[in-house]
């Protein structure tokens, strides 16, 4: 069924995106015109015709159609990348579940008020013998003014504007009338907030290693042929950076721009520094350091062609380039290419739209390639490309697992096990850095036993289950409850409950055992301020301190060449996080910190701390062997249907009073019962949240499992029109989640 309206925006400005004017749109262009669409309409009283974008088409007429006024015609001035960006978020808005605001506001660039300043200067036309006579015959007319501004020209070519009105005096009207004459000209340029600078390293252009060409051409053959998404799987310290940058070279050489998302966490110096040693001044980025205003200056830029290369997390992906041709996602598998604010996009997913929206291309690298990304080759969307060993003569680092149940029978209830220590010396001795990774992520409270190693799960789930206040440990799935314990069900020892060490009491128990040596701590409290984090990486990697402690931070993006040692002190923390991609975390947690020793000269050594030593994200991670745990996990994936073998909905609601919250949800759950009779879907909970509670809102979340996320789609745009109309509903927030 073709449309017959549609919502039509004059200025996509983030201020002005509530007002959009419905149209009626003409017979003859029914099925054409879709979101994204550049039509030209009827404005205003005097109804002139102006260029408006359609932001969403529908067969509900908002007022009287009789007062509504018709599109004259599709736009004839071709494509351009803010229609691209209104389609993309249309897409989004579809896919993640949002309203097309929200989605406009996340893919358009701020325009902010305060513009980036502007200077004139004055640039001489004539060459430097006429300007000479010139000057004499103003000598001889004794003008002045003319004269001395000519004598400045002669010797700069071009002053600046204001310094000459100023400084040399020359009125105005002068200036204009010599402009007339073509013996100058008067240029307006923009001065922008460019937080860029240039390293001052010499231009470099590394000559690729046979792997590194071998995937560079493979890419390149890929784009020719099929185009699909392109997956580099790539050891750490493979070098995939320079095959990236031989694929931005031959787009940018076509015309082209590119985007590369780098998560924030490795968006560094040193990184960046990387790129713009080989494309000098088409770079440019933006961090979450920068002010609004200094991000939407970058953009600008990118808008206008002043720059080809843009370097930034997620949401550098909607740089508004006027011919994309590349979008690069660097460490692909990172969390932070997942929005937490709704629309809760995916950047790789939204990558691939992009691209095909503008006809560009993907590619993507990571030493953990995500789960879903590896299925993607598997099923042969993506194409894969593999880089088994390190650049140059590195060798991947040489990997012992401590056992802590073991440590605790011999009496040892120190942080550190007797190998780590060992190690340590050692490497302290040789004037060898070492660095410390406290694995904190999934902190939230899982109860474990030290002696066995047994952790408490959720029977129908089997994540872990979560220590709460009130005695009880909970399943953040399905709800399921059960008794706090007090000896372990596997081996009856008393020695199981929470786990909590934070880095501050690490570094105080280090400070202890290595009293002379020089500890530096990264981790939230410590990088809060702007610099703090380059300062400490910089410091590190003078050689001005010999242990590095710190959360996943220091895990990222960082070369440190004289670290050879990288001690994993809790391994588990993150396996037992109370989610199914537990195991996946770990494993690209200590992948990526076992990566970081030994990338110089010297050979590299970890020691993984472990309560499991048989899981496989452990021996996975110790072999460096990806398609080892890619096999297992997806196993475990199929068997209890979690993505990406099945799509699974998140329904979070919040409300301020837990008894309405709870109501709410099971009429939500109900309501998707009713609406779907077969058995394709299947429901979980809805069960309180890992934080039940955050700002007085309670937390509630409800998760609906499908093969097919069209069928999920199509539920949540019914249950979406449920809530609208029912007045149950008006006090409770509702957000959704895929595959998250
Ligand atoms: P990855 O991102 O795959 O972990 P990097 O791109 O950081 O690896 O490369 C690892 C190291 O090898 C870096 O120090 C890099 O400068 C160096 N390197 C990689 N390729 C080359 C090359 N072709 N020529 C010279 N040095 C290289
Ligand atoms: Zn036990
Ligand atoms: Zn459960």
């Amino acid at each position: 069924m073709s449309s017959t309206y549609a919502d039509v925006i004059v200025d996509i400005t983030h201020e002005k995106l509530d007002r959009s004017f419905q149209y009626l749109i003409p017979p003859e262009l029914e099925g054409k015109i879709v979101p994204g669409s550049q039509v030209r309409i009827p404005f205003g009283n005097s109804n002139r015709s102006v260029t408006g974008y359609v932001l969403s088409v529908g067969n509900q007429a908002k007022y009287d159609e009789s007062r509504m006024k018709t599109i004259q015609g599709l736009s004839p001035d071709g494509v351009t990348v803010e229609a691209h960006l209104i389609a993309l978020a249309d897409w989004m808005r579809h896919t993640y579940g949002s309203t097309m605001i929200q989605a406009l506001r996340t893919v358009l660039p701020v325009k902010t008020k305060a513009k980036g300043k502007k200077i004139r200067k004055i640039e001489l036309l004539i060459t430097k013998e006429a300007a000479s006579e010139l000057k004499k015959e103003c000598e001889r007319k004794k003008y002045r003014a003319k004269e001395r501004l000519l004598d400045e020209l002669i010797e700069k070519q071009v002053i600046d504007y204001h310094d000459a009105v100023s400084r040399l005096g020359i009125p105005v009207n002068t200036l204009r009338g010599m402009e007339e004459q073509r013996v100058l000209c008067i240029r307006q340029t923009n001065i922008w907030r460019n937080p860029v600078l240039l390293p001052e390293v010499e231009e470099v252009s590394f000559a690729l290693s046979s792997q590194q060409q071998l995937v560079a051409e493979g890419i390149k053959r890929e784009w020719q042929q099929r185009g699909r998404p392109c997956l580099i799987s790539g050891v750490t310290g493979s070098g995939k950076t320079q095959v990236y940058m031989e694929l931005i070279a031959d787009t940018i050489a076509k015309g082209r721009q590119v985007i590369v998302l780098i998560p924030e966490i490795a968006l560094t110096y040193q990184n960046v520094a990387r790129f713009c040693a080989r494309f000098r001044e088409k770079v440019t980025m933006v961090n979450s350091r920068m002010t609004r205003e200094e991000r939407a200056d970058q953009m600008e830029r990118a808008r206008l062609g002043e720059v080809q290369i843009m370097i930034g997390p997620r949401s550098a992906l909607f740089t508004p380039f006027p011919n994309l041709g590349l979008i690069i996602i660097d460490e692909e598998h990172e969390t932070s290419y997942k929005s937490e604010a709704t629309p809760r996009y995916h950047a790789r997913e939204t990558a691939i739209c992009r691209a095909r929206l503008e006809d560009a291309r993907v590619v993507m690298g990571s030493a953990t390639p995500s789960v879903d990304a590896f299925y993607q080759c598997q099923k042969g969307e993506f194409a894969l490309f593999r880089m088994q060993t390190r650049y140059g003569k590195a060798m991947l680092p040489k990997v012992w697992i401590a056992d802590m149940r073991e440590e605790l029978k011999q009496g040892n209830r120190s942080i550190l096990s007797r190998k780590l220590q060992q190690k340590m010396e050692e490497h302290l001795e040789r004037k060898e850095q070492v660095i410390l990774f406290l694995n904190r992520r999934g902190y939230a409270g899982y109860v474990s036993c030290r002696s066995c190693g047994h952790v408490m799960k959720c029977p129908h789930c089997d994540v872990s289950l979560t220590a709460h206040n009130n005695g009880m440990l909970i399943c953040h799935y399905c709800g399921y409850e059960r008794e706090q314990v007090t000896r372990c069900p596997s081996c009856g020892s008393p020695y199981i409950g929470g786990f909590r060490a934070g880095t501050q009491q690490i570094e105080q128990m280090i400070k202890k055992t290595f009293p002379e040596k020089r500890i530096l701590r990264m981790d939230g409290d410590t990088t809060r301020s702007k610099d703090s984090y380059d300062e400490i990486l910089g410091t590190f990697s003078k050689g001005e301190a010999d242990i590095l402690i710190g959360t996943q931070m220091i895990v990222k993006g960082h070369d440190f060449p004289n670290v050879t040692l990288m001690g994993v002190l809790l391994a588990d923390l993150s396996l037992n996080a109370d989610s199914y991609r537990a195991g996946e975390r770990t494993f690209q947690l200590l992948t990526q910190a076992v990566g970081r020793a030994g990338r110089g000269a010297k050979e590299g050594t970890a020691v993984i701390q472990t309560y499991h030593p048989e899981h496989y994200s452990i021996t996975a991670a110790v072999s460096q062997d990806y398609e080892a745990f890619y096999r297992e996990e997806m196993e475990y994936r199929q068997l209890l249907g979690y993505p990406p073998a099945a799509n699974l909905m998140a329904i979070h609601g919040a409300g301020e009073k837990e008894e309405h919250l709870m109501e709410a949800m099971e009429y939500v759950r109900r309501f998707l019962i009713r609406i779907n009779r077969s058995d394709q879907v299947q429901m979980i909970g809805p069960a309180k949240e890992s934080v039940a509670r955050i700002s007085d809102l309670y937390r509630m979340v409800l998760y609906v499992k499908a093969a097919d996320r069209e069928l999920l789609l199509r539920l949540r745009e019914k249950l979406e029109q449920y809530i609208e109309i029912n007045k149950g509903f008006q006090s409770v927030y509702i957000q959704y989640d895929f595959n998250a």
